[in-house]
């Protein structure tokens, strides 16, 4: 991390901490709507501040390079997708290489990420449909990107989002408990999320959130040891408390940049602070 990330972090968690979380969220009345709308939106305002730097975290040059990396990232990180990719793309540069591929040897460079059997499956047959429906192009349409073999509504969003530049609300496993430990909504299941958190936030936001509360699940407000104490939302957070509080404990929970470890991607955007992740070993 370094020094001006530092006291972002910092300033907004030390002066506020727990007395702050416990003023502000989470005691008393319950919380109105207009009360929740208003915090959830000053939430991604500090985030925005934090994470200025905020970016999908899985290296890609093009469309085709991010739907394949997405589609491999299911059940994996986005640093062993990255580790892959390089390898992966050099063989089959466009969706035509990948639809003609070998199986047998596309499984062999993506059995890293796991569950290397289907994932070939549905990179082979996202291929074919790219190059038989749509020219050889990633179309840039929900509607038929949902349709192509291994792409979901969180894919579709991540391709629309980032290589279309069309808002789009990512709901993946860190969003889904952020949002719940934040108590913008009461829904469960990713589709309804996403419709919540819609309403909540104005649409050029979506894509932006999205990154920044990924970021912030990944770096500071794990599954199991949430690091409350270094939170610079715990002022904001009705969960306050559900992990480390101790300043100095919570700071050692940071993940990433914020941990002085290397980041997920190989490639980084240039505004990234932290240092890029290592390349695959031989
Ligand atoms: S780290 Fe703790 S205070 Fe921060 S958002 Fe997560 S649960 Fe809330």
């Amino acid at each position: 991390m370094n020094a001006s990330q530092d006291s972002a972090v910092g300033e907004r968690t030390a002066p506020r901490g727990r007395a702050g979380a416990a003023r502000s969220v989470g005691a008393g009345r319950p919380e109105s709507r207009v009360a929740m709308v208003r915090r959830a939106r000053k939430i991604n305002r500090v985030l925005a501040d934090v994470f200025s730097y905020a970016h999908p975290e899985l290296d890609f040059e093009n469309p085709y390079q991010l739907l394949v990396a997405t589609v491999l990232s299911a059940q994996t990180t986005d640093l062993r997708v990255n580790q892959t990719t390089p390898r992966l793309f050099a063989a089959y540069p466009t969706p035509e290489d990948l639809a003609a591929a070998d199986p047998a040897v596309v499984e062999e460079i993506i059995r890293p990420t796991g569950f290397f059997r289907a994932k070939t499956k549905s990179l082979i047959g996202l291929s074919a449909a790219l190059r038989d429906e749509f020219g050889g192009e990633v179309p840039g349409r929900l509607e038929d990107l949902v349709r192509l073999p291994g792409v979901g509504r969180k894919t579709a969003h991540v391709v629309l989002g980032n290589a279309f530049g069309k808002p789009g609300i990512t709901v993946d496993t860190h969003f889904q408990r952020l949002v719940r430990r934040w108590r913008w909504t009461e829904e469960s299941e990713p589709e309804k999320i996403e419709a919540a958190v819609a309403e909540i936030f104005p649409k050029k936001e979506w894509t932006m959130l999205s990154h920044r509360v990924i970021f912030h699940g990944r770096r500071i407000c794990h599954s199991r040891k949430p690091a409350c104490g270094a939170c610079p939302v715990a002022h904001l957070c009705p969960s306050y408390g559900e992990g480390e509080t101790d300043p100095e404990k919570a700071r050692k929970l940071l993940k990433y940049e914020l941990g002085g470890q290397p980041g997920q991607r190989l490639k980084p955007p240039a505004d990234y602070p932290g240092k890029p992740a290592p390349a695959a070993g031989p």
